[in-house]
Formats: structure tokens, sequence, C-alpha cells
């Protein structure tokens, strides 16, 4: 429910409202706006009999929400998140972010490479993966925590910091001790458990859209670890399950203004993982970009051919440096560079 003052509304009337609220065993949250103050109210389960607030002093509307997420909508929360994470900004007003490495971490000398080859292209965050969520059980799973040391060192060296995706909650302080960002990936967006354990972190996290998922689940989702106390969470569109196979999935743009409109959290797409084809990922890197993307997360290899997972769908230096470039002349273009 939301609890929208008149803009002639005093301090002491919102406040009155505020404890009519806590009266009723419900949280209430002020959100002060230009115009108007709101107030969010937090904590039911279900309908919120409204007929001793709506007839309070310095009330005009009284807003029932009846969508499953809250505190991550722009209707409670106008002003957008801008995560800060080792000198880099990712939000509104910010330059977007290039998340860029490796599917997965395979050695030392791998990811050393990877990260001097993404360092030097211009990107800001280096990612690369430890704890694989692979469709087949005989796939390489990943390196565990000592792959989680090799992208610390290689984040250290080209001074990157550095994101991992975690799958199970019992990784979580391993993960924690290595990585800047937690990654939640496509199949775990409604792993609840887990997401309610990051929500009591204090670390930001980078949340994958499912690859069934609606928006609204999506959002939902996310709500799960704001409402925990957790509100660095970015959002990451990774492509969504279609009937389309000529693309490993089919990548949902759409969503990227939407969100932006919906929600106060920021958004990322990864075209990588989205297209599934290395010749495709600059161009819908870009067009995400065009589409007001806070960032792009894309996979770079120093060797593709050779590459343990992925292969198909990453760049190599020379294809990340060319676009690279191209987004540097892109932004310029949309006059977004920071
Ligand atoms: C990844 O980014 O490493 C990954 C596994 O992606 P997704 O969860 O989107 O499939
Ligand atoms: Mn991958």
């Amino acid at each position: 429910m939301l609890i929208v003052m008149h803009h002639s509304a005093t301090a002491e009337q919102i406040r009155t409202v505020q404890e009519a609220v806590q009266a009723m065993g419900l949280r209430a949250e002020p959100i002060p706006g230009s115009e108007r103050t709101a107030i969010g109210v937090l904590g039911n389960q279900g309908y919120v009999d409204d007929s001793g607030i709506r007839e309070l002093p310095g009330v005009r509307e009284v807003i029932h929400v009846s969508k499953p997420y809250k505190m991550v909508s722009r209707d409670f929360h106008p002003v957008s998140t801008v995560v800060e994470v080792g000198g880099v900004s990712i939000g509104d007003g910010h330059s977007p972010v290039i998340i860029a490495g490796p599917c997965s971490i395979e050695s030392e000398a791998q990811m050393l490479a990877s990260a001097h080859l993404v360092k030097a292209a211009g990107a800001h965050i280096l990612r690369g993966g430890a704890f694989k969520p692979r469709t087949g059980p005989h796939s390489f799973q990943g390196l565990g925590v000592e792959g989680l040391k090799m992208l610390r060192t290689a984040g250290d060296e080209a001074k990157l910091p550095v994101i991992t995706e975690v799958m199970r909650i019992e990784q979580l302080d391993a993960v924690c001790r290595y990585a800047d960002i937690l990654q939640i990936g496509a199949r775990n967006m409604q792993n609840f458990d887990l997401l309610k354990e990051v929500g009591k972190l204090r670390r930001p996290v980078l949340l994958k859209r499912g690859m069934s998922a609606t928006i609204e689940e999506f959002l939902a989702a996310a709500e799960y670890i704001v409402a925990e106390g957790n509100g660095e969470v970015i959002l990451c569109e990774r492509g969504i399950r279609t009937f389309e196979s000529a693309t490993r999935n089919t990548l949902d743009l759409s969503v990227v203004p939407l969100i932006r409109e919906m929600s106060h959290l920021p958004i990322i797409v990864d075209p990588s993982h989205a297209t599934g084809k290395r010749p495709l990922v600059p161009v819908m890197a870009k067009a995400a970009l065009v589409a007001g993307a806070h960032g792009v997360m894309i996979e770079v290899h120093p060797d593709p051919d050779k590459a343990l997972c992925d292969g198909a769908q990453s760049l190599n230096g020379e294809g990340f440096e060319a676009l690279m470039t191209d987004i540097r002349r892109l932004l310029k273009f949309l006059e977004i560079e920071k």
C-alpha cells in the first residue's frame, strides 16, 4: 500500500500517519518527493483495510499495490539506485559499466591474460566463474575455491574489481572472501533461500533474469534481496527461452526501458548468453546501450576455441578491443559518456 500525502501536509500529519500504520503492526517508510511525500506500507501479507488511514488529515490518496514487489519499485523509491564497487559506479548518471572476462576460470595464466586484455581494452570489472551451473554433469564444473583465488589475483594485478557466481548458500563465505560482486545466475533466480541469504549481506549482487521469468517474477526475486536489507542489487537481462532456436536465447531488450521505468535498480545486459553466437555479441551489446542499459557483461577469452565453456559466444582480445572502440564512439554519439 502507498499513502500519498497532500503537498501541503505537515511533518506532524506525516508522523501521525506513520504511527497509525505502525499501530496496525506494519512498517511505514516515508518517500520524500519533490512535490509531495508518500508513505510506503510494508510487511502486509494481503489486502490492508485502509479505513483508519484514508480519513487522517493530510492524506490525499491511498493506492493498493498488489504486485509482489514494492521496495524495488519506483513507486516506493523514486530515486535511482547507484551501486558503487571498487571505484566504479553503476546506474543512472554514470557511464555504462563494462564487465568482461571468461565464462569460467580455467587456470592462473588464462585468468591473468584475460584480466590484462580486458583492462587494456577499457573494461571496468572482471568476470569469471568458479562454480559453474552446467546443464550436464559431465561438463567442466569449475575450479571452485582455487578458481576464486585466481580470479582475485588477476583482478588485483589488473586493478579491476571482480564478479563471480555463487550457486549455493554454503559457497557464500568463500565467494565473499574473494569477490567484490556476487552473481546469482539465471538458474538460481528463484532460489529464494539463496536470495534471502545474500540479502543479509552488505555486498553488491548481480541478479540475472531466469530463463523463463516474467518481469514481475524478476523484480519479485530482487525484492527478496532488498527486503532483507541489501539494496545493492544490479539486474541483468540475459535472454529468455522462446520457440526460437537459431539463437541460444531470445534477447528481450524491451525490458531495459521497462525496468528503468518500473524499478530504481540499475539494469545491465549480457548479450553473450542471450545470443550464444560470437558474431551477434558486439551488435547486441551496442543495441543494449542504445536501449538505455547501465552496462553490459561480455564473455571474453584469450583463446575462445580452447575455452572449457562457452567458447562459441566468447570474443577474443581483438574482438573485444574492436567492440570497446565502437562503444566509446557510440557513447559519444549518445552523449552519455561522463
Ligand atoms: C554466467 O554468466 O556465467 C552464466 C552462467 O549465465 P546465466 O546464469 O545467465 O546462464
Ligand atoms: Mn558462460
